[in-house]
């Protein structure tokens, strides 16, 4: 059973705040992405964390979220069955309109962890919004994660104009009120397409709001949203400053566009009709003596080339995270 739960993942966090190590966030909205992660991660032995978004479930369920959830958790966890590494699913940016998503993934543990984002809202109105889904989670070991601060740029369905620094004071009050396991922080990051030679970066701030959390009793992991420009350089002082999870999706679309799209071009004489065949889809070309080549048009050719492209960065990524040869499996009595 390697969909692991929250108390494993909790483990994994800990593991690496002691081995100065992280783990890479990656968001899933179907199988070509997840298949090259997996394949990817079970080379290194390093443990997967995928995230699922509400724009991800919308898309997997054709409009249904609830359904589109529990298709994407099941196919995970059915994949990752075989595999001896942990996978562990995080819900990615829920916001108080998707309560009943949360019931769901709560009530039948189809999630590893919640990322509840309140962060639009006021100090009081986010604490509160926080604790009742941590209150909620209570006894089922789900992880919950809460942000404080605004992070710059569109994730998902959510768009923020400015970005709005983490307060390191504020973030203690934060997680003893509540109680959450992860903290998001905003230290000038972007979701989106961001440069990372261009943003101002602020490791100091992140030190700052882990050593102050220490001081309170409090070992939260941190979190970094909006990391895909981020330089491996850039990683890597996060990660020695309290950064245990870096977000990473925009960086997946583009390399699965990439794939596809040098794919495409590749082979569009094995797919496209030449000048002066009639273009019959309808028929496939029964008329004609050119035929299209289905070795190349087959949907899981191009799946192939996408699930190799996204394996072949994703190792790169596990590199800068640190996170390769560490997975729990093995050192894991019972997963389940
Ligand atoms: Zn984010």
């Amino acid at each position: 059973m390697p969909f692991c739960g929250g108390e494993q993942l909790l483990r994994a966090y800990r593991l690496a705040q002691r081995g100065g190590y992280a783990f890479m966030a990656n968001n899933v909205a179907e199988s070509n992405i997840f298949l090259g992660l997996l394949s990817a991660y079970t080379k290194v032995q390093s443990d997967l964390l995928v995230q699922i978004s509400p724009g991800a479930a919308k898309f997997a369920g054709g409009g249904d979220k609830k359904a589109g959830l529990r298709a994407l958790s099941m196919m995970i966890q059915e994949i990752a069955a075989a595999s001896p590494i942990c996978v562990f699913i995080n819900l990615d940016h829920f916001t108080v309109g998707e309560r009943d998503l949360i019931e769901e993934a709560i009530e039948h543990r189809l999630v590893s962890s919640i990322m509840i984002d309140a962060s639009k809202e006021s100090f009081d109105d986010n604490v509160r919004i926080c604790r009742e889904v941590r209150d909620r989670a209570a006894g089922s070991g789900i992880l919950i994660e809460v942000e404080l601060g605004k992070i710059k740029g569109v994730e998902d369905e959510i768009a923020s104009d400015d970005s709005l620094y983490t307060d390191p004071e504020e973030a203690v009050e934060f997680i003893e009120r509540t109680r959450a396991d992860l903290l998001a922080i905003s230290v000038g990051t972007q979701h989106g397409v961001s440069k990372g030679k261009t943003l101002d970066l602020r490791v100091d701030l992140a030190a700052r709001i882990r050593d102050r959390l220490r001081d309170g009793g409090l070992e939260t992991p941190l979190v970094l949203h909006g990391s895909s420009g981020l330089l491996p350089e850039q990683v890597r002082a996060m990660i020695g400053n309290g950064i245990c999870k870096l977000n990473k999706d925009t960086q997946y679309q583009y390399v699965y566009g990439r794939a596809a799209c040098e794919f495409y071009r590749e082979h569009a004489g094995a797919i496209i009709p030449p000048d002066g065949v009639e273009d019959d889809i309808l028929n496939l070309f029964a008329q004609s003596d050119w035929s299209p080549d289905k070795s190349m048009f087959d949907p899981r050719v191009v799946g192939k080339s996408i699930q190799s492209g996204i394996g072949a960065i994703a190792a790169e990524l596990i590199q800068q995270a640190g996170s390769a040869g560490k997975t729990l499996y093995s050192k894991t009595e019972s997963v389940a």
